[in-house]
């Protein structure tokens, strides 16, 4: 396991809260042991120094290479919670490196209402599987906005909206043109049950989205965006 610091400086980290109590009354751990530390993205090998009730502190003794994370973003537009949990949980083994839950004119009304107070259990979420999957970092999950906002922030990179429209290119195939094998960037789109709106799907041509597959059957949002997170991670790690 990896752990991910809440204080850190050039020389020492500390963990704090939940992570210190973990560390020092569930596992255990006295000074003198060693640990994998992440502080500011990057990857320690750190001795525990201290412990207190509600921290643990750590000196930095030397640097090792990070594992970094895919250059993938998603917008995942809000879906029912447990299945959003189960999407952020899987992109950050993935690898993914951002998500921005995104409020869809269809979203269901109470999920649109709740989201914003779900941010703060999804990125404790994502944290829990980087250290789990022994990422070097978090991936960064956004506030949940609106599809305006979220196209708004210019991002370098593919943009590919997920579509089981039958005139859609196929992810593959958009992947390769798309050279994502060079490392570029890559944005991809999941919708809503209901699908996007007329206006909505305008913001994504009016900001160049391209509209791709994952072939004729018709997925559901965590589904096809868990697969199209595979496939294109297939392409980077390649
Ligand atoms: N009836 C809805 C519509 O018209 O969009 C179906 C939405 S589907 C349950 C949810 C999202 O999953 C879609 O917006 C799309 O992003 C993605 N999706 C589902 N099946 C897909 C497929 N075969 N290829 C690509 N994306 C797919």
């Amino acid at each position: 396991r990896r752990w991910i610091a809440d204080e850190w400086n050039e020389t020492t980290a500390a963990l704090t809260g939940e992570q210190a109590a973990h560390l020092i009354r569930v596992l255990r751990a006295e000074p003198g042991m060693e640990f994998d530390m992440v502080a500011g993205g990057r990857l320690f090998r750190a001795v525990l120094t201290e412990c207190a009730n509600d921290i643990a502190r750590f000196e930095l003794l030397q640097e090792m290479e990070a594992d970094g994370a895919l250059p993938i973003t998603l917008l995942l537009s809000v879906f029912k919670f447990d299945r959003m949990e189960w999407a952020i949980e899987k992109a950050t083994e993935l690898g993914v490196e951002r998500i921005v839950p995104v409020v869809a004119s269809r979203t269901e009304k109470h999920l649109a209402l709740a989201s914003a107070k779900r941010v703060e259990r999804w990125r404790r979420i994502a944290r829990e599987a980087a250290q789990q999957s022994r990422r070097s970092d978090v991936p960064a999950i956004e506030d949940a906005q609106p599809l305006k906002t979220a196209l708004k922030r210019e991002q370098a990179g593919a943009k590919l909206l997920l579509s089981e429209s039958e005139e859609s290119v196929m992810l593959s195939a958009a992947l390769r043109e798309e050279s994502t094998r060079e490392g570029r960037a890559l944005q991809m789109a999941f919708g809503p049950e209901g699908g996007w709106t007329q206006q909505e799907a305008s913001l994504f041509e009016a900001e160049s989205w391209k509209s791709v597959s994952l072939g004729p059957r018709i997925l559901r949002a965590e589904t096809a965006a868990i697969a199209a997170t595979a496939i294109a991670g297939a392409f980077y790690n390649e």
